[in-house]
């Protein structure tokens, strides 16, 4: 039986948390298990090898985008290289191979390129050798042999594309959270890890800002129809399983939750536009414009009176600069936050929304736009509330309690 573990960057940052990577590999290589390891650079900002470090050591714009995937891969590799000589100093055979040597192919969008192709023959080969594999994870390498990146948490999507190419009977991502949590234990001190949730459930948390996985990852290993376990590198409880609903359900006869958790997203504008006194085809240029400069648009909102809508803050400066050039005048409401209520079976249950606001305006907390599918209902707040409102919909959902 073949698995995967991916050990993230605070898992690996010293001596002492690489002993609990080490137990790890050795308990499940010593339960028979073929392991193959993904791991992401050592560390974060600040320290020697973590990829902000590697990436200050070249100021400004300096270096091309394919050269800075050269350097982004180093911190990685490194990486897999020293774990590589702690499994040779416990006797443990094994290998370390970057990316490209494990197989994995990606299309040339350097630092933020796509998983094409996954060819597992090296690393069966070796695992055939009895050794345990390790991969350099967020990094590929092209049909023409040029060294990629994958972009943020891209070695999530490492481990769970090496684990449906190798048909692994789970992927287990450790990292320094207990599992996945019904919201960022950060801001959520009564946050509480969930025993199981299911593929749409995590990908819609990771998509509406929950850090714990990348949801491209999530994507991988549903469609691969693998099960994913996100746990802690520091202790050996067995963390958050992820599946699918069919798999839960016929284990535990559960049927879905109302709210499953929280996600949050900072560093979001508010921006509007009054309608009256404008061109008959307003909505229509706005909407366009910042599609054809490539802003992506959130808490659409179109009425007769007004165009609303949200860019990321990074975007704040080119749409308002574009909305000038036409001519209009918008409002503009920087230091937003989404906050996301997230649940698989909301859909249908009446008084979600009425909960939302109660708990909400109970803490005085303004609500400046809201937005619902069938999943998911968002509320826009100021960023200075995100924090009490996470936790006022926490306890009002009843989070903290287990269920
Ligand atoms: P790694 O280096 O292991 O990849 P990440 O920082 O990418 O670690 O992810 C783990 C972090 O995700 C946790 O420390 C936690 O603060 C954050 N996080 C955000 N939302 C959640 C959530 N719902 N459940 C668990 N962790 C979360
Ligand atoms: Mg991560």
């Amino acid at each position: 039986m073949i698995m995967v573990q991916k050990f993230g960057g605070t898992s690996l940052t010293d001596e002492h948390s690489r002993q609990h990577v080490l137990r790890h590999i050795s308990r499940e290589r010593e339960a028979g298990k073929r392991v193959v390891v993904v791991v992401s650079a050592m560390g974060r900002r600040g320290e020697p090898y973590a990829t902000d470090t590697l990436l200050e050591l070249i100021g400004g714009n300096s270096l091309p985008d394919r050269e800075k995937d050269l350097l982004l891969s180093c911190g990685e590799i490194i990486s897999a290289a020293k774990m590589c000589s702690l499994l040779n100093q416990e006797g443990i055979p094994c290998v370390a191979l970057t990316g490209g040597q494990a197989g994995i192919l990606t299309d040339g969008r350097f630092g933020s390129a796509r998983i094409s192709k996954v060819d597992p023959a090296r690393i069966l080969e070796h695992l055939a050798e009895d050794k345990v594999v390790i991969v350099a994870g967020f990094q590929g390498v092209t049909e023409d042999g040029e060294t990629t990146t994958l972009g943020r948490g891209g070695s999530d999507t490492s481990a769970t594309a090496l684990g449906a190419a190798l048909g692994a009977s789970i992927v287990d991502i450790y990292t320094d959270v207990d599992g996945i949590l019904t919201a960022d234990p950060r801001l959520v001190g009564d946050a509480r890890p969930l025993p199981f949730v299911t593929y749409e459930e995590i990908c819609n948390m990771a998509y509406n800002g929950a850090k714990v996985i990348h949801p491209r990852a999530v994507e991988v290993a549903m469609r691969a129809g693998i099960p994913v376990r996100v746990r802690s590198t520091f202790s050996d409880n067995e963390g958050t399983l992820v599946t699918s609903a069919e798999h839960v359900r016929g284990r535990i006869g559960w049927t879905d939750r109302t709210v499953t958790g929280l996600a949050h997203v900072k560093g979001v504008t508010q921006l509007s536009v009054e309608t009256r006194g404008g061109p008959p085809d307003l909505q229509l240029r706005v909407f366009r414009a910042m599609a054809q400069n490539s802003i992506s648009v959130d808490f659409i909102n179109v009425t007769p009176a007004e165009v609303l809508f949200t860019v990321s803050q990074t975007d704040e400066e080119l749409a308002v600069r574009l909305l000038h050039e036409m001519g209009f005048d918008p409002r503009i409401l920087s230091g937003c936050a989404k906050v996301s209520v997230i649940g698989g079976g909301m859909n249908g249950e009446p008084g979600v929304m009425a909960r939302i606001v109660e708990a909400l305006t109970t803490k005085n907390i303004t609500i400046l736009q809201s937005a619902d599918s069938n999943t998911t209902i968002w509320v826009l707040v100021a960023e200075d509330d995100m924090a009490n409102a996470l936790q006022a919909l926490h306890t009002a959902f009843g989070l903290h309690q287990a269920s």
